[in-house]
């Protein structure tokens, strides 16, 4: 997946400018490394990687790479699970001066499915067109794969030593398939890519406006989702004699009460903070308001306010919906069954049991039956550390002076869920600035800016560098 912009402000909205393919100019890499980062990029958009596809082949080519660029065997993983051997995922590690636990990156070489008759451009060539870059993944997240295994490249011939290894994995099955390579590789290779921190460009990242660049987000956590099924069962009868009691009616009033459940609303370190940044971007009501989201003590009547648009109350707490109904089973008969998935979107320190009692409480009667139907994979937050925060702030400064890094929780999901489940820190951020009007990730003629891309292979070359150094 791939963040889209949390982000909904009328002061923002306004003005409404097309997205357009100059932004003000970034540091660049160098000529030699931009050639490279290119043909990289190339071949990943050209080898389609949509699930039923497999990653194996860009794999493949990938360790061929790493090989050339001088990585010992050892140091470079093609790995697969046997029950899905064209499901590949490569681990590349530069060793380092061994002076902490390595730094990992990942990021998935799968993409989500592209109809060529739908684009105006044949979505798995790499088409550069108008200062844009099209193609199948150029933005999720094959742009960010390709900046990466250039880097590992750059810094092997760059002779560079880390303080610590530096772990790319880059892996398969994030967008779909029941193979997702980070989740596979930490029950499997736990050694492979075990670190004291990990960073997954496929979260977080930059925003632009038209031609200005709004903030760059770094999340640092994101919504857990659990979905439960809630179900009356009856003995049913002819319909011709209908009683009180009926299936479909009690599901009906219960779904009723649950429509007007709020979760308490709660904040953490990574949405206070967000509250804080975002505040400096607004003015006057909404910018009281989101100040207040950032105390202690929240103050109710700037909470009601926020509720009112649906990416604060998102931002706020956690919510529950129904998603799907299903109840009976002849025009002639009354029910014997009637049930609906109600799926939750958890705050990252809520628990699926909390959830559930709530949603029990508010269904307010017995005999509907609440029950998981897909489990929660809870991640913690990760803490947002003085370390973290400066050494991202020192590498966006040098990219881009005076732009703010704003925390962000997710209402999605990504990799990170998995690193973060086992204890692994997770930081989400990349270096390209999709247009918060014009995001085309999953969509149809997906794109980039040609300098977007650029600089994002300089500023994850940048940002390798500054968290692989140990103090
Ligand atoms: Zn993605």
């Amino acid at each position: 997946m791939r963040r889209l912009a949390f982000l909904c402000s009328a002061a923002l909205m306004l003005g409404g400018a097309a997205a357009q393919a100059d932004l003000p100019l970034s540091p660049m890499p160098p000529d030699q490394v931009k050639t490279l980062a290119r043909d990289v990029f190339q071949q990943m958009i050209e080898t389609n990687t949509v699930h039923s596809n497999g990653t194996m082949k860009l794999a493949e080519a990938l360790v061929a790479r790493f090989h050339a660029a001088g990585y010992a065997p050892e140091d470079v993983a093609l790995l697969a699970p046997a029950e899905h051997p064209t499901q590949g995922n490569v681990v590349v590690r530069l060793r380092g001066k061994g002076k902490g636990r390595p730094l990992l990156d990942i990021v998935h070489l799968d993409v989500v499915e592209a109809k060529p008759e739908d684009w105006t451009v044949d979505p798995f060539t790499l088409t550069e067109k108008d200062g844009w870059f099209y193609g199948r993944g150029t933005l999720d997240v094959k742009g960010d794969a390709a900046a990466l295994a250039t880097t590992m490249i750059r810094l092997k011939s760059e002779g560079f030593s880390p303080d610590r290894d530096i772990i790319v994995a880059f892996t398969t099955d994030e967008e779909g398939g029941d193979s997702n390579g980070v989740d596979w590789l930490l029950r499997t290779h736990r050694d492979l890519i075990d670190a004291e921190l990990a960073l997954n460009p496929d979260a977080g990242g930059g925003i632009a406006k038209g031609d200005k660049r709004l903030y760059i987000g770094l999340q640092t956590s994101e919504k857990t989702y659990v979905t439960f099924r809630a179900e009356v069962t009856n003995k049913g009868g002819h319909s011709s004699l209908p009683e009180p009691d009926n299936a479909i009616y009690r599901l009906a009033a219960g779904l009723t009460r649950l429509s007007k459940l709020s979760f308490p609303v709660h904040t953490n370190a990574t949405t206070r903070a967000w509250f804080g940044e975002m505040a400096k971007l607004e003015s006057g009501q909404l910018r009281q308001d989101m100040e207040a989201m950032t105390k202690d003590k929240l103050d109710p009547a700037a909470v009601k306010r926020l509720e009112g648009q649906i990416f604060y109350n998102a931002m706020l707490h956690t919510t529950c919906v129904a998603t799907m109904l299903d109840g009976g089973h002849a025009d002639n008969a009354l029910p014997q069954r009637a049930g609906v998935s109600i799926q939750c979107r958890m705050m990252p320190d809520d628990t699926a049991e909390k959830t559930k009692a709530l949603i029990e409480k508010t269904l307010a009667d017995p005999e509907i039956k609440v029950s998981v139907l897909v489990p929660a994979a809870p991640g913690p937050e990760s803490p947002l550390t003085a370390a973290v925060t400066s050494k991202m702030n020192a590498v966006v400064q040098s990219m881009w002076p005076g732009l703010t890094v704003i925390p962000d929780m997710d209402a999605g999901a990504s990799d990170s869920k998995y690193t973060r489940a086992v204890g692994i820190p997770t930081y989400g951020i990349n270096g390209m600035f999709p247009d918060i009007d014009d995001n085309r990730a999953h969509g149809r003629d997906e794109r980039t800016r040609v300098n977007d891309f650029y600089s994002d292979v300089e500023f994850t070359y940048r940002e390798l560098k500054a968290f692989s150094a140990v103090e």
